[in-house]
């Protein structure tokens, strides 16, 4: 069924998350604050508002695909924004990485203003944006959930209903942190075995059939050769670059100090990402740690 859907944010994901609602038959009107992001937005398809208020105005859906809570809340709040611009009712669709109690807070917004709406960021990268494979992680009520989960159904291939108000974003953060982790210590062990004199080969037959085995070694392994599409075969291009996952290891550390807790692999992860990205890695894709594991090793 057609539905009047507002895009908001029309950048790397939100274009191609648009212009697949376009292609799906939606009657969509996309807005950015950005001229490259709504020219690239309008070439494929998707009309373009004046302003997100007039994006909203007549909307049943509006998504926000922004780059953080801030932005989000932002665009929602103020006689311009988007909760006095939508009519009562409309489904909010609050798909950017933003902090947990951010997404909290926008559920408040919400209720507040009239709307409803689900937190519900993504994962799959601008591959899985164009190629309409995201995955979503909803967090809502169940009512809210089903209304949302046909819209999502047209950019996305997995969408899992993780609980209620903030719980998508809760599963992103905990996602998200165990993949920062284990890539530092898939390439920690990658270092290791070469300094004990173990090809890398060797180590990954090993690993990839045992108890070490994980997305990290498996399918991104930091190391070339024994995964041919990995980044590690194209001087890590990413992929998911090191600015995103120190952006999400920073979420995810906001979240475990504000809830007390002991997480302390995931505040190190954090860490090591955030100088990551700070120097040479924002760009590069996350499996690049390796290099710098490897050059601050004495001998290896
Ligand atoms: P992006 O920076 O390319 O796009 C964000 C867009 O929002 C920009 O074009 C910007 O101009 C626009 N914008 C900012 N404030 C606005 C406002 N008030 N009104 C209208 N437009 C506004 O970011 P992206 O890569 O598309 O990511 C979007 C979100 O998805 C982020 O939260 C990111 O963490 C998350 N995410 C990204 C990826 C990825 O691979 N790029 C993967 C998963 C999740």
């Amino acid at each position: 069924m057609a539905t009047n859907i507002a895009f908001i944010g029309l950048g790397h994901m939100g274009g191609y998350m648009a212009a697949n609602l376009v292609k799906a038959g939606h009657n969509v009107l996309g807005f950015d604050l950005s001229e490259p992001a709504i020219a690239a937005a309008k070439n494929a398809g998707v009309p373009i508002a004046e302003s997100g208020a007039q994006a909203a105005a007549n909307a049943e859906v509006v998504i926000t695909m922004l780059p953080a809570g801030r932005h989000v809340i932002g665009a929602l709040e103020g006689p311009d924004g988007l909760l006095a611009a939508a009519p009562k009712g409309t489904l909010f669709l609050e798909c950017s990485t933003i902090a947990v109690d951010d997404a909290r807070t926008v559920h408040q917004l919400l209720g507040e203003a009239g709307h409803r709406g689900v937190d519900a960021p993504v994962s799959g990268g601008t591959t899985g944006a164009e190629n309409g494979t995201l995955t979503f992680m909803v967090g809502g009520s169940d009512e809210d959930f089903a209304a949302a989960e046909v819209i999502f159904q047209d950019m996305g291939k997995r969408i899992v209903h993780c609980g209620g108000p903030g719980a998508g974003q809760a599963a992103k953060v905990c996602n998200n942190m165990i993949l920062g982790v284990s890539m530092i210590a898939v390439s920690e062990a990658f270092v290791l075995g070469e300094s004990l004199g173990l090809s890398n080969e060797a180590l990954f037959d090993v690993a990839s059939a045992a108890t070490g085995q994980c997305w990290a070694l498996t399918t991104n392994c930091p190391v070339p050769g024994p995964v041919p599409t990995s980044p590690a075969n194209r001087d890590f291009q990413p992929g998911f670059a090191g600015a995103l996952m120190a952006k999400d290891l920073g979420l995810a550390a906001e979240a475990v100090n504000s809830s007390g807790v002991k997480a302390q692999l995931g505040l190190v992860a954090e860490k090591i990402y955030r100088d990551f990205a700070a120097g040479s890695g924002a760009g590069k894709d996350f499996s690049g740690i390796i290099e710098e594991i490897r050059a601050a090793s004495s001998g290896a």
